[in-house]
Parts: structure tokens; sequence; C-alpha cells
């Protein structure tokens, strides 16, 4: 279910010129969702793999001349994993398939599309797990365990790992702590940002 797609971004969601794919669906309830009014609307387009492949095939030659591709976004794109699986089957192997996730999601999900993405970027909110539950309102359990899971695997240079500064919920020095924990696990690309609230 597509809710949003935006052509030609550079460099903001993966390598070279790409085309994001808003998804719809999200586990979580983040406090500052700026998604939320269009994920609770439920406007979206229902697009079977084939006709979002070929939606998507017009800037084939922009993913090929810059190392680009799709990444799928959201919402939660792995909710679509067997959908994702099922366009990168469309695509050659140069066009990069990304996807934005939380990894809020079992395992089997991660592992069952994992070795057809080029590369995940990972919004982990916070190490801390009081933290996280109180600004998404769910359990961190499966993000942590699918982050434990990508590292005994050695998939840590496949991921950009994203941490919110997130107002009224958490400090430079738990930002500072999840970092230390992410960097513990093995990865490298580590992007920590400003949240910005709206409203
Ligand atoms: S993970 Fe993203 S889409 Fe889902 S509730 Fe949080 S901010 Fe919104």
């Amino acid at each position: 279910m597509v809710q949003t797609i935006n052509r030609h971004r550079f460099v903001i969601d993966g390598k070279g010129i790409t085309t994001l794919v808003g998804l719809y669906g999200c586990p979580l309830q983040c406090k500052y969702c700026i998604n939320r009014d269009v994920l609770s609307s439920g406007r979206f387009r229902e697009l079977t793999p084939e006709k979002l492949a070929q939606t998507l095939m017009i800037d084939f030659c922009y993913f090929i001349a810059t190392g680009g591709g799709v990444t799928f976004g959201g919402g939660e794109s792995l909710l679509y994993a067997e959908a994702i699986r099922e366009i990168k089957a469309f695509f050659p192997p140069a066009v990069c398939i990304n996807v934005e996730t939380s990894l809020n999601v079992p395992t089997e999900v991660l592992e069952s599309v994992v070795d057809c993405l080029d590369s995940l970027i990972i919004d982990v909110k916070s190490m801390n797990p009081e933290i996280y539950r109180r600004y998404t309102g769910i359990s961190p359990e499966k993000t942590y365990q699918n982050l434990k899971w990508l590292c005994e695997h050695k998939l840590q240079s496949k991921c950009r790992i994203r941490i919110p500064i997130i107002p009224e919920f958490t400090t430079e020095q738990e930002v500072q702590q999840t970092r230390e924990g992410i960097e513990a696990m093995g990865f490298e690309d580590i992007d920590v940002f400003q949240y910005k609230v709206f409203g």
C-alpha cells in the first residue's frame, strides 16, 4: 500500500539518485510522528509489486548513472518485506534497493528480506528501553533483537544507524550512551540528528 512516491532525491536516503516509496502502516506510535495523519487517514494506493516496479522504472537511467535506486520508507517498510523482495526481482542488481526501518518487526521478517537489500537505514530511537517505550508506546525488544541479529551475521556495513535527539525525551548524555552502545555492536555509519517538532 503506497502513500507517496518521491522521485529524484539525491543522497538523502541512499546512494546516488533515489526514489522514496512511502508505505502505509507502522507498529509504533511515536510522539512526534510527522506521518501520523497520513497513517491514520488511510490515504494510499494499492499496487501490485509488478505495477509498482513498472512505475519506478521510469527513473531507471538515473539509478544506473548515479549508483542509486529505490528506498522504501513509511510507516514501516518491513511490513512489506515480501513485496520488496518481489520488486527487487524486476530490477538488475546495479539498482540499489534500500529500506528505512525502525526494525521493530519479527526477526523472521528481517531474515526473509535482508539478502536482497543494499542498505538499511535504521532509526533506533533510543537504546534506553524506558525512553523507547515512553516515546513509541511499544517495547523495543524486537528492535534490539534485530540489531543483535545483524551483528551476529556481520551485516553492520549494510546499515546506517540514525539516532534522534528527541525533545523532552532524550538528553545529550542519553544520546551519547545510545551511540556508544551502537558503536560497541560494530556499527560504524551513525547519524545523530535533531527531531524537528511541529505544532
Ligand atoms: S516509526 Fe516513523 S512512521 Fe512510525 S510512528 Fe514513528 S515516526 Fe511515525
